[in-house]
């Protein structure tokens, strides 16, 4: 996979391996090979390991493919058919030895399978091999999404969760809103203090937004540069205004030194905008509602305050596809 993605001995060693054998003689052998170096858990049934699966995901799955019950060719096929599992490696172990028999395993979705009698050192090297594949595309896929200065999530995943969130809000008839943080005068920052000073000022800013955005469903993330966003299901105007102006005064508590700002510290300004799916004024009218409000007076300094779409460019780049499903009628599309 990736050479470039090392993974530890520990995080090997703390990886769960879910041992599947209606045989308890098969399986007690397994798991004396195994439970020195893995976490280990044995079950005996395809039933019973689809359960386990529910509650805890395993790292790997080594799999008896004749069982009562359930076959195992079957449990192996329901673990590839759950988008919560289809990402867990299935050993097969085997004493079918022809063609059709591996075939089977194939086609259920197995990524190996080893023979009966079981070879500890073939099947101890097969196990590690694909181990260390899972957990480098796992962590590939926590990259993929997460920001590495702030670890909140990138931009990577805007679009999907914009589209989830405007699904649920026009299911639900809740109202979305979505905030955008920019720094003030960041460039002028990082410009006077250096860039290492920079990344740490940004660091505490990211870690503000996360007290203060806490609900499971919210979703934080690193947009630009200096610039951050919220999505906010379920929230609605007064939501987002109340935690806009907790974010500006969660800042200027860091007191921040700003030697470049006409404040001396380091503040935020953030812009708000509202989805409401269902009203009973034309959306038009109540999306114009929405943002007069909060249009930025000419004659304000642009610093601690709170933006509407029309002065923010950004969040108005961002919200453009909520404003266009909201000004057409769902059924119209
Ligand atoms: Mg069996």
């Amino acid at each position: 996979m990736n050479q470039f993605v090392s993974i530890s001995e520990e995080l090997l060693a703390a990886s769960v391996i879910l041992i599947v054998d209606d045989d308890p003689v098969n399986s007690a052998v397994v798991d004396s090979l195994l439970s020195g170096l893995y976490q280990t858990v044995v079950t005996h049934s395809g039933e019973s390991a689809l359960d386990f699966c529910q509650k805890t995901l395993p790292d790997l799955i080594l799999l008896d493919v004749v069982m009562g019950g359930i076959s195992g060719l079957e449990t192996c096929r329901k673990l590839k058919q759950n988008v919560e599992t289809q990402h867990i490696p299935v050993v097969f172990i085997t004493s079918i030895l022809d063609v059709e028999g591996e075939i089977n395993c194939w086609d259920a979705g197995c990524v190996d399978f080893v023979t009966k009698p079981v070879n500890g050192v073939t099947l101890l090297n097969r196990i590690k091999s694909h181990l260390v594949s899972k957990l480098q595309a796992d962590m590939l896929r926590r990259m993929s999404y997460k920001d590495g200065l702030t670890g909140l999530n990138n931009r990577h995943v805007l679009d999907e969760v914009l589209e989830k969130s405007m699904l649920y809000a026009t299911r639900s008839d809740h109202p979305l809103s979505v905030m955008m943080l920019d720094v003030d005068w960041f460039k002028l920052y990082n410009d006077y203090y250096g860039h290492l000073q920079g990344d740490d000022c940004l660091r505490q800013i990211a870690d503000s937004i996360k007290e203060v955005v806490q609900r499971p469903t919210d979703v934080a993330i690193r947009f630009g540069g200096e610039e951050f966003l919220c999505v906010l299901p379920e929230t609605d105007l007064a939501g987002v205004e109340h935690l806009a102006q907790a974010l500006l005064k969660s800042v200027l508590d860091l007191k921040i030194p700003h030697a470049k700002s006409p404040l001396n510290i380091v503040t935020v300004s953030v812009g708000i905008f509202t989805f409401k799916p269902k009203s009973t004024l034309s959306q038009r009218r109540y999306l114009s509602r929405q943002i007069k409000p909060y249009t930025r007076p000419s004659n304000l300094a642009g610093i601690n305050i709170i933006l509407s779409p029309m002065s923010c460019n950004e969040l108005r780049l961002v919200c453009a596809p909520i404003v266009e499903y909201a000004i057409k009628p769902i059924g119209a599309r």
